[in-house]
């Protein structure tokens, strides 16, 4: 190659793709040793009901307090899922939240149940064990939990993906497809996969009052769902108007910051208590 030319970009471009693979090597290095390390941590945002005008359930959501800083999950789960560590730490995460909410009904007399999210990459045959050693080792009844997975989760292999539902189903819990509306999914997987909620995304919520597309949308998901007896969990709800118009559209549940944020344990504790549920 041009000796000059090669040089420049050389000087150029390494020292940014140097820091950026030493960062991320850094960053994989750094997450191996997470969990020994006792640096993740379930946070939990609750589920409200429009129905029941109270909280009824919260999904959890991992944090890592990593030496750095706290890291949300945007930057590290796809990271844990190209390193596979997705599996021993999405493990960690059934088996954390189902211990947690077996402990609030325990302790507590509480009934909520709790969503957890499951990467494509755990999306597999194996998960099974590691839901009824979750399950199983908290004593949580199955009825309490609610798997969230994704469009592009069951895309990937629909027949496969088909079979594990069932399976899973079988043991009593139940399922959510979450971001619904924006992955590949058509219509007809709806009758097909054997689902029990319809999580809205976030996208569409936000678009009501001022967007007559949006609420359109969110309002056949709605009228879809209940015809084919699924709930309906609207995400991202953050106005007084999102809430107006998700009550009369008729949907069932709501998470998102105008109720609360996702919370650490002891706060979500704490909320639990103000509402006179613990
Ligand atoms: P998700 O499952 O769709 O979770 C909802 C995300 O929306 C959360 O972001 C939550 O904090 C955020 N959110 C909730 N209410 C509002 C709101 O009113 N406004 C806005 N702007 N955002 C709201 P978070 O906690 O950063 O998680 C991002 C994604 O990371 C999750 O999306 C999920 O796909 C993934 N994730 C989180 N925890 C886990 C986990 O334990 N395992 C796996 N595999 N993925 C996880
Ligand atoms: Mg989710
Ligand atoms: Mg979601
Ligand atoms: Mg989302």
């Amino acid at each position: 190659h041009a000796k000059g030319e090669g040089r420049n970009t050389y000087r150029f471009f390494a020292p940014v793709m140097n820091q950026q693979v030493s960062e991320r090597l850094m960053m994989e290095n750094s997450l191996r040793h997470a969990l020994r390390r006792q640096e993740l941590e379930l946070y939990f945002q609750p589920q409200y009901s429009f129905e029941q005008k109270r909280l009824v359930g919260c999904e959890a959501l991992l944090r890592w307090n990593s030496p750095e800083g706290l890291v949300m999950p945007d930057r590290f789960i796809p990271l844990a899922e190209e390193t596979g560590l997705i599996i021993p730490i999405g493990a960690w995460v059934l088996q954390e939240s189902c211990r947690q909410a077996r402990h609030w009904q325990t302790l507590y007399g509480s009934d909520l149940s709790i969503a957890v999210n499951v990467s494509a990459v755990q999306f597999r045959p194996e998960l099974v064990a590691d839901v009824q050693h979750g399950l199983e080792s908290s004593g949580l009844a199955p009825e309490y939990l609610v798997l969230e997975v994704t469009e592009s989760v069951l895309m990937t292999d629909v027949d496969a993906s088909v079979r594990l539902l069932e399976e899973l189903r079988g043991l009593g819990l139940r399922i959510a497809l979450d971001d619904f509306g924006t992955g590949y999914a058509s219509l007809a997987y709806l009758k097909r996969f054997s689902l029990d909620k319809l999580k809205i995304d976030r996208t569409f919520i936000m678009g009501i009052p001022d967007d007559n597309d949006d609420m359109a949308i969110t309002s056949s998901i709605i009228d879809i769902a209940r015809h084919l007896g699924l709930e309906t969990v609207a995400e991202g709800v953050e106005t007084e108007e999102h809430v107006n118009f998700l009550t009369s559209a008729g949907c069932n549940l709501a998470q998102g910051y105008f109720f609360d944020r996702p919370l650490p344990q002891s706060q979500f504790e704490q909320r639990l208590k103000d509402k006179g549920l613990l």
